[in-house]
C-alpha cells in the first residue's frame, strides 16, 4: 500500500514537472520585441524591407546623424534613427528643401530599430523601415542637450476635446512642410490627426492633390508620420492598400468628428501584438536578419546631411568584417534623377 501510495506521489511529482517544464518551454520561446530590440546596429546586406509595416523587419538599414544642418534627432536612448536607405535619404532631402522653404529645421522623432521588427514601447508600426515620425515643433536656432532631446515635450497641435486644431499654434509654414513631405513620388501616405487634415482641407489653396495622401489618424497631433512604399528589391515587402480617390475632406473626415471614433476599446487590457509576437510570427527572413553581420561601426552607415546620401549595392555583402562594403557614400551630383516606377509594386 504504502508502495503504492508512493508510486502515485511520484507519478503526480512528475506530471506536475511535465506541465512545469512546458510552462517553460512556452516562456522560453523569446519575444520579437526583445530581440529586436536590443540590436545596436543593422543587419549590413542588401537593403530589403520583409514582411509588413506593423509586423516584419529590414536589412541594410542606415541611420541618420544625430544632427544635422536641418535636422536635430529627438529621444536618442531609443536608438531609433534607423531607416531603409530611401527612407534616410528622404529625410534628408526633404530637411533641406523645407529649410528653403523657410521652415526652420526637423525635430525627428522615431525611425526605425536598427533591423526594425516590433519594438519594447510605442508604435505598432515602423518595423520595416519605412515609417517616419516628423514633429510639427520646428527646430529651434541652437543645439539641444542630450537631456532636453530625451524630456522636451511636444506640442500637441489640437484641442483634445474638440479634436480642432488650436489656431495659435497652426501656421502657413506647418502646410507648406506637410505639401512638401507630400509632394515626394515615394511618400505613399502622411498621417496627421483629424483636426489638421481638417484644416488642411479648409485652408489649402493652388494645387490640392497632395491633400489626398494626408489620411486622417488618431494621435499624431504633435508630430507627422511619413510612409512610403515598398522599395524596389524587396519582394518580401507586403504593400499597404492605395490611398482612396479624392483630397478626404468628405464623409470619410466627417466620421472623426462624430463620437464614434472616440468611444473606448471595449477590451482595454487586450494584449497588445508586441507582448505576443515571437519570431514565428514575423517573415522567415527576419531570422536571417537577426543573425546576419553589422557594419564596422554606426559611423560607416550614417547619413549627415548636404545632400550626400547611401546607397546600398542590390547583391547581399558576405558575411564577414567587409560587408560594410555594401555601402557607399556618394556625393550629391552623382545621384541619378529618380525615375517614375510602377504604383501596383508589390
Ligand atoms: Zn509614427
Amino acid at each position: 500500500m504504502m508502495i503504492f501510495l508512493a508510486n502515485a506521489a511520484r507519478a503526480a511529482a512528475l506530471a506536475i514537472l511535465a506541465v512545469l517544464a512546458c510552462g517553460i518551454a512556452a516562456n522560453a520561446e523569446p519575444l520579437a520585441k526583445t530581440l529586436f530590440g536590443s540590436q545596436a546596429l543593422p543587419a549590413a546586406t542588401a537593403a530589403k524591407s520583409y514582411g509588413f509595416y506593423s509586423k516584419g523587419c529590414f536589412s541594410g538599414g542606415v541611420a541618420i546623424a544625430t544632427d544635422g544642418p536641418n535636422w536635430q534627432a529627438m529621444r536618442l536612448s531609443r536608438n531609433r534613427r534607423w531607416g531603409h536607405p530611401t527612407m534616410i535619404n528622404l529625410i534628408e532631402k526633404l530637411s533641406r528643401e523645407a529649410a528653403q522653404d523657410g521652415w526652420p529645421g526637423l525635430l525627428l522623432g522615431d525611425i526605425s530599430q536598427p533591423r526594425g521588427g516590433p519594438m519594447l514601447t510605442g508604435h505598432a508600426s515602423h518595423q520595416i523601415g519605412l515609417d517616419a515620425d516628423i514633429w510639427f515643433t520646428p527646430m529651434p536656432d541652437r543645439k539641444l542637450s542630450v537631456n532636453e532631446r530625451e524630456n522636451m515635450s511636444a506640442t500637441s497641435m489640437v484641442n483634445e476635446k474638440t479634436h480642432l486644431v488650436i489656431d495659435r499654434l497652426w501656421t502657413k509654414a506647418h502646410e507648406r512642410l506637410l505639401k512638401r513631405a507630400a509632394t515626394y513620388p515615394e511618400v505613399e501616405r502622411i498621417l496627421v490627426n483629424p483636426g489638421i487634415k481638417k484644416k488642411l482641407c479648409e485652408t489649402a489653396t493652388g494645387d490640392r492633390s497632395w491633400l489626398r495622401k494626408v489620411r486622417p489618424f488618431w494621435g499624431h497631433d504633435y508630430h507627422f508620420h511619413v510612409r512610403i512604399g515598398c522599395q524596389p528589391g524587396s519582394v518580401g515587402c507586403r504593400a499597404q492598400d492605395a490611398v482612396p480617390a479624392g483630397e478626404g475632406c468628405d464623409k470619410s473626415l466627417a466620421w472623426w468628428f462624430t463620437e464614434e471614433p472616440w468611444r473606448k476599446s471595449g477590451n482595454p487590457d487586450a494584449p497588445k501584438a508586441r507582448d505576443v509576437m515571437t519570431m514565428k510570427s514575423l517573415p522567415p527572413a527576419c531570422r536571417e536578419v537577426l543573425n546576419a553581420p553589422a557594419p564596422v561601426s554606426e559611423a560607416a552607415v550614417t547619413v549627415r546631411g548636404g545632400g550626400r546620401t547611401i546607397s546600398v549595392a542590390s547583391a547581399p555583402a558576405p558575411a564577414t568584417a567587409s560587408a560594410v562594403s555594401a555601402f557607399t557614400e556618394i556625393p550629391l551630383h552623382l545621384i541619378p534623377i529618380p525615375m517614375a516606377r510602377p504604383t501596383d509594386a508589390q
